[in-house]
């Protein structure tokens, strides 16, 4: 009996070491939810966080009024199927690149993540940016600090209650109307999005009841389900527990070093238990419980213990940007060989991708030989098939095209004008026939190549079948 004590205790321990995986630190045993009142961040990682925020405001918010040759830098038109990357434009035809740059983009998520944790989520992702460099600041500065905060929330509905929430949240909804219309921006151009904000209301009122539901949406997220988003619903969240490993760099807390934990005790490890690193966190978890999926790698908790091991004289870094293999062998964080592996393969990835969109055809199209035709007869010598071209000009300036035979011995008769009329991104059309000796003609079904020209120079070919006679 005496022995199956301490087996007791251990299990009821390890039970309670446990339990914080049971629950989720936004949500209470009621299931209601658990609004985070985070104290507001400062040290060094928060100075350098909000430096790269700053930089990713001026870069979102001016991005769409970036033009290079009248073309908005970026343009993301999902309803007119018009998709702009830095100043290129990218047609239906395009998707193969577009869908290779997705497939490399999750790629580079999935290796880098493996590599260097979830840093993209604290460091750039535009809802932590927003929520923690906009958004929370104001509430900081409105309502003060979290106690304040607290402290607010329970207060009776008096008029400094009533000025306080009401101008933050007129705030809130002011900064939510910008960034949907930023939104907006990219979607739909600044020119499409100004003529909506500044032309009578009836001739856009689709526009302007898109742009309330944006603004709304944005609103909702910032005021109210805040880092729920991060959460419960980002699926890159969610995807954590299977891409990190042993070796991945994740903010960690020095367990080894730090347990166990205790109010400066000669036996105990460096953690003095203060609570800091968890008052501080935006997700309300408490890090020293290990690798969570709500940890947003922030890295507010690291510049909270910092400042708590300077004030009591002992090494920074109990929390830190280390791997669990690192930790538990005591090696300091380095580029490990695994890292420079992902990192090549990463710089590969946008290589290739970059590559193609360099190497990118100014003009595309197709070429379809007529439908239910099969050759038609020229005298004795020579036969000919029907054709029908479709071409997309992926300039900003109109085209003049000329059709040749890059195979020697045959001609094009384009039916009509001899050039084909492309307009400035736009789309043109035309007939024309393939005229092929019948020396030439070796197989029933033969592969041609067809140039596009404009003047002498050639801006694309494509390849088509010509059906003879056979022999
Ligand atoms: S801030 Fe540091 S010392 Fe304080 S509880 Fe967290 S890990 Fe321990
Ligand atoms: S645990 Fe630390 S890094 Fe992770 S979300 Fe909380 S404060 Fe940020």
């Amino acid at each position: 009996m005496a022995a199956t004590l301490p087996i007791l205790k251990r299990k009821k321990e390890k039970k309670m070491e446990n339990e914080f995986r049971d629950s989720i630190a936004t949500v209470n045993k009621q299931g209601k939810r658990n609004w985070i009142y985070a104290k507001r961040p400062k040290g060094e990682l928060y100075t350098i966080r909000s430096i790269v925020s700053l930089l990713f405001f001026i870069v979102f918010f001016s991005l769409p009024f970036i033009q290079i040759n009248g073309r908005p830098l970026f343009l993301f038109n999902i309803l007119e199927e018009r998709f702009i990357l830095f100043g290129a434009i990218f047609w239906p035809q395009d998707f193969f690149i577009f869908g290779l740059a997705m497939l490399a983009f999750i790629l580079f998520i999935v290796l880098f993540t493996m590599a260097f944790g979830r840093l993209f989520c604290g460091w750039v992702c535009p809802q932590t940016v927003f929520m923690e460099m906009l958004f929370r600041r104001i509430e900081y500065w409105i309502e003060g600090d979290a106690a304040a905060q607290k402290m607010l929330q329970r207060a009776p509905w008096d008029t400094s209650k009533i000025i306080k929430k009401t101008s933050k949240h007129i705030l809130f909804f002011a900064l939510s109307v910008v960034i949907a219309n930023t939104f907006l921006a990219y979607i739909i151009g600044v020119k499409a999005l100004g003529e909506i904000i500044t032309d009578p209301l009836s001739e856009h009122a689709g526009g302007f009841a898109a742009m309330l539901i944006f603004s709304g949406v944005f609103y909702a997220v910032y005021a109210f389900f805040r880092e729920q988003v991060c959460t419960v619903v980002c699926p890159y969240g969610r995807l954590q527990s299977v891409l990190l490993d042993k070796d991945s760099v994740v903010v960690a807390y020095d367990h080894i070093r730090g347990e166990p934990r205790g109010k400066f005790s000669k036996n105990e490890g460096d953690c003095i238990d203060c609570m800091q690193c968890v008052n501080v966190c935006p997700t309300g978890i408490d890090i020293r419980n290990g690798t969570q999926l709500e940890c947003i790698n922030c890295t507010a908790c690291i510049d909270a213990c910092n400042h708590i091991m300077e004030k009591v004289g002992y090494p920074k870094g109990l929390i830190r940007f280390a791997s669990e293999n690192g930790i538990a062998t005591k090696k300091p964080l380095r580029f490990t060989p695994r890292m420079k592996a992902y990192s090549v393969v990463l710089l590969l990835l946008t290589t290739a991708v970059t590559f193609m969109l360099i190497s990118r055809k100014p003009v595309s199209g197709t070429i379809i030989r007529t439908a239910g035709m099969l050759y038609q007869e020229r005298g004795t010598d020579s036969i000919s098939n029907l054709y029908r071209i479709k071409l997309v000009n992926k300039t900003t300036a109109a085209v003049q095209l000329r059709l040749k035979l890059e195979d020697a011995g045959g001609s094009v008769e384009v039916i009509g004008n001899p050039h084909i009329q492309v307009k400035a991104e736009g789309q043109g059309e035309g007939t024309f026939f393939i005229v092929l000796p019948r020396k030439h003609i070796h197989k029933r079904k033969s592969s041609i190549t067809i140039g596009l020209y404009e003047g002498n120079k050639q801006v694309g070919s494509k390849q088509t079948t010509f059906l003879g006679p056979g022999l």
